[in-house]
Formats: structure tokens, sequence, C-alpha cells
């Protein structure tokens, strides 16, 4: 197993950055990932005014797997989240949908025991998930904290142990980074925060050659779901309806109306976020439905 430490991190997908290993096709890797604050919020004292906004959503790596070539797809299965011990979240003047009523900054972590979040009086059981991961973009870098067609900051829950995520490679290597884990969020993640958390996050990253779909894609055993980006979330919605739609013309032999009509009877689309520079949205279809 391969293991890429915390403090190889990048602020940017970009395909100028040097990747920190390189990993054959089918190799299980291990990143060791920061929190979004780069662990800046230590106790509810500390403010996410006081911090350095340079140090913000760090993604760890990037690795380039061998042999990958722009037109080929990354398939990364992730394979288990092990959390850190602490969360943390905040609430932020004029950050996330309801901003403008938050009169003050405030912070609150989280302590994490077996599988198990306590914040304030109560106990949550935790669904670790990845908030960014992706690979470099063909053109000009693009933050960490932004979402797009290369992956990146789209805060989807269902990136979870569990699911398989296909992402494009756009740039020899493709340069997979991953970070910003949530021990917890909503769809929505209304507030900007999850339970946001430091984590070692294990994967098998394999090779699917000459076959890129244009826009992350993600399965897990019940389900198939294509997730869209957008400066709204109209957009958001029909880049992911139509991501599914064009995967289900590829894999049956409806005509585009008849996947049309049955995707609007059966998908459904879901809010991944909607408070980062772009918005995400997953379109969902059963796998029981796809005949
Ligand atoms: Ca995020
Ligand atoms: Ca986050």
């Amino acid at each position: 197993m391969i293991t890429i430490t915390k403090d190889k991190y990048i602020y940017r997908m970009d395909k100028l950055n040097k990747p920190v290993m390189e990993a054959d096709p089918g190799s299980i890797i291990c990143f060791v990932t920061n929190d979004c604050f780069q662990g800046q919020l230590k106790t509810n004292a500390d403010l996410v005014a006081d911090i350095d906004f340079g140090q913000i959503n760090p993604a760890t790596g990037p690795v380039y797997i061998k042999g990958a070539e722009p037109g080929d797809t990354l398939q990364v299965e992730i394979l288990s989240i092990d959390v850190a011990e602490t969360a943390v979240t905040v609430a932020v003047p004029n950050l996330g949908l309801l901003g403008a009523e938050v009169k003050s900054s405030q912070t609150e972590v989280i302590s994490i025991k077996n599988g198990l979040a306590y914040y304030r009086e109560q106990v949550y059981p935790i669904e670790p998930m990845i908030g960014v991961i992706g690979t470099a973009p063909l053109q000009e870098a693009v933050p960490c904290g932004t979402p797009g067609a290369h992956g990146g900051n789209m805060d989807c829950k269902d990136i979870k142990a569990g699911s398989t995520l296909y992402l494009p490679v756009n740039v020899d290597g493709g340069l997979l980074a991953i970070g910003d884990v949530h021990a917890l969020q909503g769809d929505g993640e209304i507030c900007g925060t999850g339970f946001e958390c430091a984590a070692e996050v294990l994967v098998r990253v394999s090779l699917i050659k000459n076959q890129q779909y244009n826009m992350p894609f993600l399965t897990n055993k019940d389900e198939v779901m294509a997730i869209g980006y957008g400066e709204t979330l109209r957009t958001a919605c029909e880049r992911a309806a139509a991501g599914l739609l064009d995967w289900l013309l590829s894999q049956k032999t409806y005509n585009f109306n008849q996947a049309y009509m049955l995707l609007s009877a059966k998908m459904d689309l879901r809010i991944c976020q909607l408070v980062n520079p772009q918005m995400t949205v997953r379109a969902v279809l059963s796998k029981k439905d796809i005949y």
C-alpha cells in the first residue's frame, strides 16, 4: 500500500502541479488528509476571522497514475474513511445560505469517538464523506474550493466508503488529489461547513483506457449518479441530468426521448451543496430501474 502524508498537499488542481508520488493502476493508496481549515481551528475560541485564508481547502496529493492519458478515466473505489478524533464546524456572517442572518462568528469543536460525533448535548452517528476529490483540469488551474467537470469541491455526501467515483483524465497521470473530509454533512451544506475533520482515506485507483465521461460519475451497489456543477442550481441540474442521460444512452437502446421520459419518472435531482463558488447537484437513478 502507498501512503501520501498530509504534508503533501495542493491548494489548486493544476496540470502544472508536481506529482508527489507515482502509482500503478490498481494500487491501493492511503491519502492522509487535513481538514478544510488545515487544523487552524482547535478550540471554540478560535474564530474563522483570525485564520490564514491562504491555508484553506488543502487536498493531499497529487498522485500520478502511470499510463493515464487524456481521454481515459480514473476509477476510484472508496474503501474506507477513518476520521480524526475531533471535527470543527463554524457559523460566519455572510457565509452560506442564511449567512446574512448570522450576527457573530462561532466555532464548535466536536469530539468523535467510536463512530459517534458529540455535538453539544447530543450524539450523532457519523457518516464520513469526501468533500474534495479531483483530477487536474485541462485548462487553467481551479482552486480546491471550487467544483467542476474535474471533480474538486463537490461536497457530495454519497462520495463515501463503498462508492466508486469515475473522474476524467485531462492530463498525463491524471493527478489525483483528495481532501476536505466531513464526519457529517447534510445535502446543501447550508452554513458552508459540515463536521470538518482530518482523515485517512483508503482508495483503490484503477484506469479505464480510452473511455471518458466528461463529468464526475458515481456508483454504489444500488445507484448510479452524475454530478453536475454550475453557478446556479438550474445549470448544475442541467449538467447532472444531461450526464446521466448520456450515460443511459451509452448503456441501453433507448432513444433520447425514451431515456428523457424514464429519467423524468425515476431519477432524483439532489442538491450536494449550494455554498461553494459553483453549486453541485447529483442526478440519481436506481440500478433496478435500468432494463
Ligand atoms: Ca467542501
Ligand atoms: Ca468542508
